[in-house]
């Protein structure tokens, strides 16, 4: 039987001289693992659209519960993204942490479509001009995802006394909440962080933008660090692992 999905691929594994497996990341059906017949081979049909990080129209054909790739029409690929280091492993994180997060064969839930939001998070990740850019990319990877998969942290305001604004806003990763220096307990003994209102403004924006919006904010280099900062460990925290392409990236970024 045969099905279509857009989608784009998250992971790849060789299998012998000529065929892989590839993981795509679809709405309909979460992550589909597919066999590429052939794909290896210098005049496949498939050979520009089952590398990692190509969108494209796939044509599944699945047989005993199994899917093989019986075509595929490309969308868009990100190829400038193996053209840097930097921005190649940033990729390659993000396909991690949506491979691990997402089911198999199931589909997502919330209003959020996970292929355009990948698609996004892959063309900012390709057209970031800098470092600090690339950091606040991942932030914005980082913090939206974790409210798709239903992880929303409370950013409107102080939650003991509502206030909006303060020189000082306390984040609790734990919660996911904000509290105001005003209201803080300074005894208080749990993990938190000490937000300015740029980085404030610029998660708000993350969590509250629409999904084309969400990556559409600057900061400061120095404010887009601490912003990277707490964005992964609210991540971290939430889906509770590592990621060794996270490893990997913050071992060759440049400071
Ligand atoms: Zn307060």
């Amino acid at each position: 039987m045969l099905f279509t999905y857009d989608g784009i691929v998250v992971g790849r594994r060789d299998i012998g001289e000529s065929n892989c497996f590839i993981d795509i990341l679809t709405d309909e059906q979460g992550i589909i693992e597919a066999t590429a017949h052939g794909v290896k081979k210098i005049n496949s049909s498939l050979l520009g659209s089952c590398g990692l990080f190509s969108y494209a129209t796939f044509c599944l054909n699945k047989t005993k519960q199994r899917y093989s790739v019986n075509s595929a029409k490309p969308k868009r690929s990100f190829h400038e993204l193996g053209s840097d280091i930097e921005k190649l492993a940033l990729g390659s994180y993000f396909a991690q942490a949506v491979k691990f997060c997402t089911p198999q064969e199931q589909a997502a839930e919330g209003s959020d479509s996970l292929v355009r939001f990948f698609a996004i998070s892959l063309y900012e990740a390709e057209m970031a001009r800098d470092t600090a850019r690339l950091a606040c990319v991942k932030a914005a990877f980082e913090l939206r995802f974790s409210c798709m998969l239903g992880y929303f942290p409370d950013l409107r305001g102080c939650c003991n006394c509502g206030c909006g604004e303060h020189d000082e806003m306390f984040f609790l990763p734990d919660s996911g909440e904000l509290i105001c220096g005003d209201c803080f307990d300074r005894e208080y003994s749990g993990r938190y962080f000490v937000l300015t209102r740029e980085i404030l403004g610029a998660m708000q924006n993350i969590v509250y933008a629409r999904l084309d919006e969400a990556f559409r904010f600057s900061v400061s280099p120095q404010a887009a660090k601490l912003l990277g900062i707490v964005t992964e460990n609210y991540f971290l925290a939430r889906t509770e692992r590592s990621f060794s392409a996270l490893d990997y990236y913050k071992s060759i970024r440049m400071e």
